[in-house]
């Protein structure tokens, strides 16, 4: 039936109502609708799962969150904004890179989300098989995560946590970017406890800590900081992960989260040899303190300006996503 996130306020059980979510589905689904054929991954408070839908054996990756551990780690309000976010994402007409929610639903002790199944799994994955990409594929990518990029921002939503294990790949090997349980929809306040679960003063020693278990090598200044955080920081973590696809290793690492964090806060990385000079100068103007004067940012002209610098060149911006991915190799 429908391509368009379906939610109800009735659906959520106090978890997760999202009045902007059209509910369009005549048919409310049920588990039982799905078969579920295995786990394919753990986040902090939720299993994902490869189902398969009964009457039309099409495949779908449904993440399973318990309604009891959200209320009990406070993690009420991030699932409403990822909900949120996803059905913003999920329009007929949307921009193909990322990962859509088809529909939600739920029983007395569980939320699901049915959303695309990427069936190639996390680019990081293939990075590490790899070792890095080469620089036609990196500048494939790099393109396809600007340009989906742009267009979330112009839906006022940041992602604050871009990272190569949020950067999924379907069956055609376009990404499909993913996890928008950190991001942030401009213009709405925040909620009740972090404006991101890595803020810096949240990143000490304390109890609560053990519920974070990303990786906060991507991760911009002032999201670190608490300062505002407007579309930019989504092009710092572009910088860190285009580095990475050519250097094969995070720019930032040491040995434990509070020193990538020092190391983050005073631009402390290096260029291994052989970096090829246009991807370190794009590098560099997208791993900037100042958000402001991040290529990308309005300051400096926008995304616009971005997609002119010479690392893009050749780049087909129009038919990016109905190209066939260069092999990987
Ligand atoms: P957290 O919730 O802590 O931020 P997370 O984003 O990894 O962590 P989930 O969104 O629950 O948590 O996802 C868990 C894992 O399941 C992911 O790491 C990813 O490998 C896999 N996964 C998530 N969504 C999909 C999808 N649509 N298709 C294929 N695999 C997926």
């Amino acid at each position: 039936s429908s391509t368009t996130a379906s939610t109800s306020s009735s659906e959520a059980g106090g978890t997760a109502a999202s009045s902007s979510s059209p509910d369009t589905d005549a048919v409310r689904r049920k588990p039982t609708d799905f078969f579920f054929l295995r786990s394919i991954g753990e986040g902090s408070f939720s299993t994902v799962y490869l189902a398969k839908e009964r009457t039309t054996d099409r495949k779908f990756a449904i993440k399973v969150c318990e309604k009891a551990r959200i209320r009990k780690e406070n993690k009420v309000h991030l699932i409403h904004r990822e909900k949120e976010v996803m059905a913003r994402l999920s329009k007929q007409d949307s921009h193909p890179c990322f990962v859509r929610l088809y529909c939600t639903f739920q029983d007395s002790e569980r939320l699901f989300f049915a959303m695309t199944y990427a069936e190639r799994g996390e680019m990081l994955d293939f990075l590490r098989k790899l070792g890095s990409f080469d620089d036609e594929v990196t500048q494939f990518y790099a393109a396809e995560l600007v340009s989906a990029l742009d267009y979330l921002h112009r839906l006022g939503v940041v992602h604050r946590d871009l990272k190569p294990e949020n950067v999924l790949l379907g069956g055609n090997m376009h990404i499909l970017i993913s996890d928008f349980g950190s991001s942030k929809i401009l213009g709405q306040q925040d909620g009740p406890s972090a404006s991101h679960p890595m803020k810096l003063a949240e990143s000490r020693p304390t109890k609560e800590r053990s519920s974070f278990v990303g990786t906060a090598q991507y991760v911009s200044p002032e999201v670190l900081n608490g300062k505002p955080v407007g579309p930019s920081c989504d092009y710092w973590a572009l910088g860190a992960i285009i580095y990475q696809m050519l250097a094969g290793l995070p720019p930032f690492r040491a040995a434990n989260e509070y020193l990538v964090f020092q190391k983050i806060i005073n631009s402390n990385y290096t260029f291994p040899q052989g970096f090829p000079a246009v991807a370190k100068d794009l590098v560099e103007k997208l791993i900037v303190q100042n958000s402001a004067q991040r290529l990308g940012s309005d300051e400096m002209g926008g995304v616009a300006v971005l997609k002119e610098h010479p690392f893009f060149a050749g780049v087909n911006w129009v038919t990016l996503h109905t190209q066939e991915p260069p092999a990987l190799k």
